[in-house]
């Protein structure tokens, strides 16, 4: 328990408004939007830039206290559950963006700053920032950082990863290292890749600088409509094998298109469809053209019915609305939802698809698919009710056995939500005790405390103990309750 003299220091360098103390105030981050774990932190902290960060760390570990870095919350694998004893230090009070070099194509942000945001003021000067998560109205460069988020667009444009050119993060000690000189071409150890995906077990980032990319000059949608989920996860296969290269290729099915259709994000999705295929094409005038046209021959020639194009910006906001407005809709189905995250091989969409929804039928569960076909990164969604014990034991069960069923046919366990909480002892499906320990060391050397983020993303235990454990599959221990 952090002393009172600690709270005294804290509260005088951050005010009132950076430093929460009161119960009602800390409940509001007792979880991320995986929901499923909850503590309440002993303290909020929300410093303002860089230096009141720094000097935050320091004070905490004067006393050894642990610290969870916090975007918005919007991680969706426990990434950001606080731990007992534990403080949050939340970047939303840093939402400067501190600079857009137009000519260089960059931009230097505060790590609070929301990913729609950077978007939108680099729109002023012709440009865009490709990494675009259906949560982009709420969270964080930061988060998107910790998590190397991607979205719909990083089919064409990649994952934030290929985005990022420097950051500045303070270490547990209260060091502030600076690694945000973009030269083109850096030397030295990739100590940015270590740093992108590190779901805050490192240290607290502060600022990005981040490419900016040349708005396209032509930007068109395309809605593909199915009689079958199966005809629609075979066309991604092909158009993919053909080599078009559309920016963005979504893939929403029945369930999700009646609850779009039923709620505020409806989007004129067709209510007797089996499943949409959502679509961008950018480039030159003749560029898009061209590709709309290959397009429309391999998706009649794999089980189209029908294709509709949209060229006019309302009409393509709307169609993207509701897509990216899916995971809300679904709250009229059920209080909780429970998005999957796993990427399969693309030559297996199809049937990776149709073993989840069988995984879920088999535990009496509803499971509606909305994902990026493109990336193979499918989003099984099941909507549950997280008052029902029983409910929760068979939603965990069906997230580790589509897991299992993933990564047993080439695929992985996450595709950008993290490993966080949620996926921690499903790491020994893909790594053994040896490759972890290498994991654990370079932690280790960054935060010999182990003091940023503990308990989350490496396994706590051995994988060699957990196999032994698994009472049905090599490799996992099934949740208890
Ligand atoms: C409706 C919905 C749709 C989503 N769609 C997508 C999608 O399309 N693509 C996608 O990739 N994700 C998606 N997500 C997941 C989530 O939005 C992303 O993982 C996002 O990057 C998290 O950002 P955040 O600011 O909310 O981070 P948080 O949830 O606050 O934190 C996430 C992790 O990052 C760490 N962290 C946060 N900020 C920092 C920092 N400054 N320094 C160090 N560590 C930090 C935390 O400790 C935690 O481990 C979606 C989530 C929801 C709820």
């Amino acid at each position: 328990m952090p002393s009172p003299a600690l709270a005294q220091d804290l509260r005088a360098l951050l005010g009132p408004q950076g430093f929460l103390e009161a119960h009602p105030q800390r409940l509001s981050y007792e979880s991320d939007a995986l929901g499923l774990v909850a503590q309440v932190p002993e303290w909020v902290l929300l410093p303002s830039d860089t230096q009141q960060a720094a000097e935050c760390m320091r004070l905490l570990a004067r006393e050894g206290v642990c610290v969870v870095p916090r975007g918005a919350g919007t991680g969706l694998s426990g990434g950001a559950t606080p731990v007992a004893g534990g403080v949050s230090v939340v970047t939303t009070r840093m939402r400067k963006i501190l600079d857009i070099d137009p000519v260089n194509r960059l931009a230097r942000v505060q790590a609070g700053v929301v990913n729609v945001e950077l978007s939108r003021a680099a729109a002023r000067h012709g440009l865009f920032y490709a990494p675009d998560p259906s949560s982009q109205m709420a969270c964080t460069l930061g988060g998107n950082v910790a998590e190397n988020s991607g979205g719909p667009h990083g089919f064409k444009y990649g994952q934030t990863s290929r985005h990022v050119r420097g950051l500045v993060w303070v270490d547990a000690r209260g060091e502030i290292i600076d690694q945000s000189d973009a030269r083109l071409d850096p030397v030295g150890l990739d100590v940015l890749g270590l740093w992108i995906g590190s779901e805050g077990m490192l240290g607290l980032v502060t600022e990005v600088v981040l490419d900016l990319l040349p708005s396209p000059e032509v930007s068109e949608s395309m809605l593909a409509i199915f009689g079958s989920l199966q005809a629609a996860c075979e066309a991604v296969t092909e158009l993919i094998a053909s080599g078009l290269q559309p920016s963005a290729i979504e893939i929403l099915d029945k369930l999700t298109i009646d609850a779009v259709e039923a709620s505020v994000f409806a989007a004129g999705y067709p209510k007797d469809a089996e499943a949409v295929m959502l679509m961008d094409l950018d480039g030159s005038p003749a560029e898009v053209r061209e590709l709309g046209e290959q397009l429309e021959t391999i998706l009649k020639a794999h089980g189209s019915r029908e294709l509709r194009r949209a060229t006019d910006p309302e009409q393509r906001r709307r169609l993207w609305a509701g897509r990216k407005g899916a995971y809300g809709a679904m709250g009229r189905l059920a209080p909780d939802l429970y998005v999957a995250d796993v990427v399969a091989p693309r030559t297996r969409l199809a049937e990776i698809v149709a073993l989840s929804t069988a995984i879920c039928a088999e535990l009496g569960l509803p499971c509606a698919n909305v994902f990026h076909a493109g990336d193979g990164n499918l989003h099984p969604n099941i909507s549950y009710d997280r008052r029902d014990a029983d409910q929760v034991r068979r939603v965990l069960l069906a997230g580790q056995r589509i897991m299992a069923a993933c990564v047993e046919r080439g695929g992985t366990l996450t595709g950008e939500h993290g490993v966080g909480l949620e996926k921690r002892d499903a790491m020994c499906m893909v790594f053994r005790d040896e490759d972890l320990a290498v994991q654990e060391r370079v932690r280790q050397a960054l935060d010999p405390g182990r003091r940023m983020n503990p308990g989350k993303m490496l396994p706590v235990r051995g994988c060699r103990e957990m196999r032994t454990r698994s009472p049905y599959l090599p490799g996992m221990k099934e949740y208890d309750a």
